[in-house]
């Protein structure tokens, strides 16, 4: 059924368009008529469209989970300069910045509100939030839900349980890159029908692409030939490592190129600067780490070289995806040979946790003092065990599908404030037992020079009243503009439902359990990592094989503008032969390592990460990621090392 509200108006008049894409249409049809849907779209392919338009004719607010703050910032510019009230709510808004927002929306005023995931932990934020009355759920980057693709994120998991909180009856998935499996993962997280997932098509008739084998020792060279091509084109130099941006771009301008370099270690106004000047056509050649292209939208890029092999199949894709947007053709080179494979596959291992730390997590729950809830925070945890903050994330939504701990809430431990109005004319506001509770807030917030810290305990001995309720009050304030209000320690509280498998043999054989969870998981990994070689490797069309791996069906077999095609077939160069490893070499090569720990235990497999320059939180605690031994073996598979390792 087609609904009958008439957004083609809507649709000229504020956004200027004359009509809607394919893929577009059925999407905004579908969410108008009240159902879930996904919209799996290539990047820059109008995305964004099939929830702002729905937005305006749904009733009530449209909120939307977006992952990254740049591409938050540049959806709601567009939406301003189209005059639809639309903000966000972030850590770069000022306390009243944010107030403001806030009433905006409770007042009906604002109808899209951007958010991270992150948001959704916070007390405070959910408290407010579940006052609002909901149209949409729209999830950007969608594919972050799924394990098994890119970019997973732990927190996404939950979202299905917070649409269902939050009484929203309808969802809005959107993602550029989703394999099968992943679409399939999302259609059953949110309960989606399979005739309302859209995927539009991934094939590019414009984008040429191709495979160049190079031994890593001609690359430069080989780049040079590239750029030679055509040399004042648009283009965009992609590399793995900030300091290869800036070897590669001192290089090129030594050989008459005038290449920048852009990657996060620039200071920002530098970076703002580099990419404003591409963008206006000033600066045709950057070198960039993946940093570079989230929210550029520059639509006459011409040429796209991977110096360094992509991360996947899907940044390949995001990052080709830049180029040609105009449809004018463009040229998409991959510099590829075999020698880094233990680099790429090494990243993959740093995010193992090892077995024993899962225990101690388990453990920890298990030794909980505070009856059946578990109270942690996470930079703690992580630093305590050395499992980095994604995996231990993972392992914390591990132990939540098992049914061991189940998510409460999440809290700032510490408030602060100051006071904007004396404490006694906030007091002159309320009589009663409402006096009293307010006097009580204040009396239990001891000031420093300037800031009050609330000490809830000493709340709650001296008057019974809990924080939630303090809290409350305190929002109130900040509200009236009495006080001004700050919060930190995030906090995660969980219930313990299973405190029988935290001790003893049951601990034992669920750390065993989960940490082969961990293992499908990185097994999965460095199989995507062979994938993306076995795609530069492909016998047959590139274009083809690389949308089918996209779900596109529909791409033609022979595309007549890749490099096997052209009859050119890649056969990639090997890493020469490593010299063979011993123990005592990699023994004498950790001792930065062991020097710094004293007699801290260090586990084989964190000996191999730091063999292997893999960082984790304890090379930060201990500040060896600069000693020589760091990094020195990390051309050698991470087993091989680690296998040694264990011989200590
Ligand atoms: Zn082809």
């Amino acid at each position: 059924m087609k609904p009958d509200i008439n957004y083609l108006q809507t649709l000229q008049t504020v956004f200027g368009f004359e009509g809607l894409r394919g893929g577009q249409q059925q999407v905004v049809d579908r969410v108008l008529s009240g159902r879930s849907s996904a919209a799996i779209f290539p990047t820059g392919s109008g995305k964004s469209l099939c929830y702002q338009l729905p937005a305006l004719h749904l009733p009530h607010l449209t909120l939307v989970i977006s992952p990254l703050l740049a591409l938050m910032k540049d959806q709601l510019d567009f939406l301003k300069s189209r005059g639809i009230a639309a903000a966000s709510i972030d850590s770069s808004l000022s306390y009243d910045e944010s107030r403001e927002v806030m009433r905006g929306v409770k007042a009906g005023e604002i109808k899209i509100l951007m958010i991270s995931v992150e948001r959704l932990k916070n007390e405070r934020f959910r408290q407010f939030i579940s006052s609002v009355s909901i149209s949409l759920l729209v999830i950007d980057e969608a594919h972050c839900i799924s394990e098994w693709g890119h970019n997973f994120r732990p927190d996404y998991l939950k979202l299905p349980v917070y649409c269902q909180q939050l009484n929203i009856p309808q969802v809005l998935l959107l993602t550029a890159t989703a394999t099968p499996k992943v679409i399939e993962d999302m259609g059953v997280k949110f309960g989606i029908n399979a005739e309302d997932i859209v995927v539009t098509g991934f094939y590019r008739e414009n984008l040429d692409l191709n495979v160049v084998p190079c031994p890593e020792k001609d690359k430069s060279n080989a780049l040079l030939e590239q750029l030679n091509k055509s040399p004042l084109a648009p283009t965009i130099i992609y590399v793995t490592l900030q300091n290869t941006a800036e070897t590669v771009a001192d290089n090129l301008r030594q050989q008459g190129v005038p290449a920048f370099a852009y990657h996060a270690g620039l200071p920002n106004d530098k970076r703002q600067d580099i990419q404003n000047r591409f963008m206006r056509g000033e600066i045709n050649c950057i070198v960039a780490t993946i940093a570079f292209g989230m929210g550029v939208d520059k639509s006459d890029i011409r040429t796209v070289i991977h110096y360094d092999l992509p991360k996947s199949i899907e940044n390949y894709s995001q990052e080709i995806g830049r180029a040609g947007r105009d449809g004018q053709t463009s040229t998409c080179t991959v510099l590829a040979n075999r020698e880094s494979l233990s680099v790429l596959e090494n990243f993959v291992y740093g995010d193992t946790p090892d077995r024993a730390a899962i225990l101690a997590v388990i453990n920890e729950i298990g030794s909980t003092s505070q009856g059946n809830t578990w109270e942690v925070m996470l930079n703690r945890l992580s630093r305590d065990t050395n499992i980095r903050q994604l995996p231990l994330k993972t392992l914390l939504v591990y132990l939540e599908l098992e049914g061991v701990i189940e998510p409460k809430f999440s809290y700032f431990a510490d408030y602060r404030f100051k006071t904007l109005v004396s404490v006694e004319n906030i007091l002159a506001q309320f009589d009663g037992e409402r006096q009293h509770f307010v006097k009580a807030v204040f009396d239990s917030s001891p000031k420093s020079r300037t800031w009050h810290t609330v000490d809830f305990d000493a709340l709650w001995q001296g008057y019974q009243s809990d924080r939630q309720r303090a809290v409350k009050a305190l929002d109130y304030f900040a509200e009236k503009g009495w006080i001004e209000l700050e919060s930190k320690q995030m906090t995660d509280v969980f219930n313990i439902c299973r405190p029988d498998v935290c001790e003893g043999q049951a601990a034992h054989e669920l750390s065993e359990y989960i940490h082969q969870m961990f293992q499908n998981k990185e097994q999965s990994e460095v199989e995507r990592v062979h994938a993306m070689l076995a795609l530069f490797e492909t016998t047959t069309c590139l274009s083809h094989r690389l949308a089918r791996y996209f779900a596109d069906e529909h791409a033609p077999e022979r595309c007549e503008h890749c490099s096997v095609c052209r009859g050119d077939v890649a056969v990639l160069p090997s890493a020469s032969d490593l010299p063979a490893l011993d123990v005592q070499q990699l023994k004498t090569a950790s001792q930065p390592l062991f020097d710094a720990a004293k007699n801290e235990a260090v586990t084989p497999e964190a000996t191999a990460r730091y063999l292997c320059g893999i960082s984790t939180p304890l090379t930060g605690r201990l500040r060896v990621g600069r000693t020589a031994g760091f990094g020195q073996f990390g051309h050698y598979p991470f087993a091989e090392v680690k296998a040694l390792c264990e011989q200590f």
